[in-house]
């Protein structure tokens, strides 16, 4: 059974109390300004609270170091050991069980050893995009406390004063599902797509990189490069099949770049978009979508961004100032004269890893 706050609108579960589905005002009081759990939403000093880190803490000790940090919105640093938001310690060790450890031990494997897993379960794609769905939410919530100019005098407000919280709010509904105990249709989540990373240094590497408003995440971690489009029911596997089944080989660092461009350029022009909604039926909670029944983009001066712009801000951005030519081989991209993922006969360019000679 399930009830409704009358106050709050939130609905609860008749038998342990548990908060199901948040409305929208009571997640903006108690989860973006409210300090409460971001998971079960307990209040500060209600219960021991731990604070959950925002990138794993198993990724901290295999990829960072003491003096490791995160840049964020507004290129300010922060340690990555203080960046943590409010969490309940049995939500906190909930999450350990429930993602961090299965998501930990599958990461650690090989490319081919996760493929391998994938093609035998694939409820573990559901895995990962929750995992990644949980990292993209915890980035964005933590904006809500970060001011955007550090210094405390000038006022300025948090960097997440600027947000339309809509989006992060869907996603926090589908994130809480473990707890909840929510079903979450398999129409109703994202892109999940896993690539091989190429060897380009001497050490492995973690890498994040996100848009709020496109909702796409791509997460480096060591070898393996997943990138997740959170909202689009899977439209971009639809669009880009071909393509993507040509990407035989793995990929550095610009060609990573150049397909979250293209992931995000598909997000951004989906002409119709997929519709979610929550359920409560005969004792069941269900996370549903509606997909459109066409899938169209839109074109031309339409668009709401283009592709070449976003593969020259997205290349663009970790192509060394030192580079010759770099200004005319941004203006290519920007024109759509250069493309890294295939060659000029669409197929795939296998770049050379890195050798320590
Ligand atoms: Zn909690």
């Amino acid at each position: 059974m399930y009830l409704q706050n009358r106050n709050t609108k939130s609905i609860y579960s008749s038998i342990d109390k548990r908060i199901l589905l948040f409305s929208f005002n009571d997640f903006i009081n108690k989860i973006v300004k409210g300090k409460c759990c971001f998971i079960c939403g307990a209040e500060p000093n209600s219960k021991e609270f731990n604070n959950e880190h925002i990138i794993p803490k198993w990724i901290l000790k295999s990829y960072g170091n003491q003096n490791s940090f995160m840049i964020l919105p507004n290129h300010s640093e922060i340690k990555n050991n203080k960046y943590l938001i409010p969490c309940c310690k049995d939500c906190n060790s909930e999450l350990g069980i429930i993602l961090e450890n299965p998501m930990s031990s599958l990461l650690q494997k090989n490319y081919d050893e996760v493929c391998k897993e994938l093609e035998s379960d694939k409820s573990l794609y559901l895995k990962i995009y929750h995992w990644a769905s949980l990292i993209f939410f915890k980035t964005h919530l933590k904006d809500a406390a970060l001011l955007k100019d550090r210094d405390i005098r000038k006022g300025s407000g948090t960097i997440g004063d600027d947000f339309s919280w809509q989006g992060l709010f869907g996603i926090h509904n589908l994130l809480r599902h473990h707890h909840t105990g929510a079903k979450i249709s398999d129409n109703a989540y994202g892109t999940v797509l896993l690539f091989e990373s190429l060897v380009e240094q001497e050490s492995e590497t973690f890498d994040y990189l996100d848009n709020l408003n496109s909702q796409i995440v791509m997460i480096q971690v060591g070898k393996i490069v997943i990138f997740v489009v959170l909202n689009d029911c899977q439209a971009c596997i639809s669009f880009y099949e071909t393509f993507l089944n040509k990407i035989t080989g793995s990929l550095n660092s610009i060609q990573i770049r150049e397909l979250f461009a293209r992931l995000r350029y598909i997000n951004d022009n989906l002409k119709y978009r997929p519709r979610f909604f929550t359920q409560f039926k005969f004792n069941k909670h269900k996370i549903l979508a509606r997909r459109p029944k066409k899938l169209e983009l839109y074109k031309g001066e339409q668009e709401k961004s283009s592709l070449f712009k976003l593969m020259r801000f997205y290349i663009g951005d970790i192509m060394p100032d030192k580079l010759p030519n770099k200004e005319k081989l941004l203006n290519d991209l920007e024109q759509g004269k250069a493309q890294y993922i295939f060659d000029e006969n669409f197929n795939f360019f296998q770049y050379k890893p890195y050798r320590n000679s």
